[in-house]
């Protein structure tokens, strides 16, 4: 078998160029929390493997044209403590705290998280949410903005093509008075992928206490992360600083129903849902005044 190949470009232009020469047996990498792990569960080493972890262009944080744009190279350590994320976006920060532990936050990337498609992916959760877009180059220098739930094939699995990466991910952060929070259950407290997770975004009216607009993301119920319109709507009109509502949470339960009505951990869901959306309410800073 030929050695791999490795490729570590610096900067937009490398990357492009190295994703022209991919093919089947290619594979891109950057914090390699994931990627280690289908390594040791075997299978033939790649021909080509491009280590996007030099492209410091693509490790920032900032905010332009009412845009909050992240570098898809950002690790996880690096957002659970941003500025302009603890102000625009606290579900996003709070999914990165929340993230394995600090040896895996210290290396894993938000777009290692979104490209490896797990359907309990804590970051994912976040940005569907926020209705975040991905800007993705392809190996002939296309760049292309597409909402988040298109990186996601229906079947489950990324829906990116081989010689795609990501560059960075972006989403309005220009309302005035915005709450969000994000709240997990795994089955250990420290190094626990979801058994379910969610991330809840409020804009609130000028009073600063009636919610105007309120989005609700679920991960771990299907292939991919997807927005609870029927949960979240009802919530519109109704105050911030009340206490979790019970219907609030009376919905989300049976959206466990609705979503994995044969699945054997459902029981178990049902429960647990009802808890995660307590957290999630005080998680988003919401029943305080
Ligand atoms: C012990 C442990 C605990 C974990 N706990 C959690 C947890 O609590 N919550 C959670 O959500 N995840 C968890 N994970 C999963 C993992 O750490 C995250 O998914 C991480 O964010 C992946 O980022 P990475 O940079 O390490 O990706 P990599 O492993 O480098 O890559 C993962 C996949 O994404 C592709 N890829 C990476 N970057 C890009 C890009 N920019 N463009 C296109 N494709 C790309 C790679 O080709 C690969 O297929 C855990 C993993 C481990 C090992």
């Amino acid at each position: 078998m030929p050695p791999t190949e490795l490729l570590a470009p610096r900067d937009q232009r490398e990357l492009v160029a190295a994703l022209a020469r991919t093919t089947d047996a290619s594979r891109l990498v950057a914090g390699a929390t994931d990627w280690m792990l289908g390594r040791r569960a075997g299978g033939n080493p790649p021909d080509l493997l491009i280590d996007l972890s030099h492209l410091h262009g693509f490790r920032a944080v900032g905010c332009a044209d009412r845009r909050i744009r992240v570098g898809a190279l950002s690790t996880c350590s690096q957002l659970q403590c941003d500025p302009v994320l603890a102000t625009h976006a606290r579900c996003l920060a709070q999914a990165a705290a929340r993230v394995g532990s600090v040896q895996i936050r210290n290396v894993a990337t938000i777009g290692g998280n979104v490209a490896n498609a797990s359907p309990c992916a804590d970051l994912v959760t976040a940005l569907v949410a926020l209705e975040a877009t991905a800007t993705v180059i392809d190996g002939a220098g296309r760049a292309t903005e597409r909402p988040i739930a298109q990186l996601f094939a229906s079947a489950g699995g990324s829906a990116l093509r081989r010689d795609e990466a990501i560059l960075e991910f972006a989403f309005a952060g220009a309302h005035p008075d915005r709450r969000s929070g994000f709240a997990k259950l795994g089955v250990r407290s420290s190094v626990a992928v979801a058994r379910l997770n969610a991330a809840l975004v409020v804009d609130l009216d000028p009073d600063g206490a009636t919610i105007a607009a309120a989005r609700l993301a679920i991960g771990s119920l299907a292939p991919a992360a997807f927005l609870a319109g029927e949960v979240a709507a009802p919530l519109v009109g109704t105050r911030i600083d009340a206490a979790c509502p019970e219907e609030f949470a009376h919905r989300c339960l049976r959206l466990v129903d609705e979503r994995i009505p044969e699945r054997s951990s459902r029981a178990y869901k049902r429960l647990a849902i009802r808890g995660l959306a307590a957290d999630l309410w005080s998680a988003a800073g919401a029943g305080t005044p």
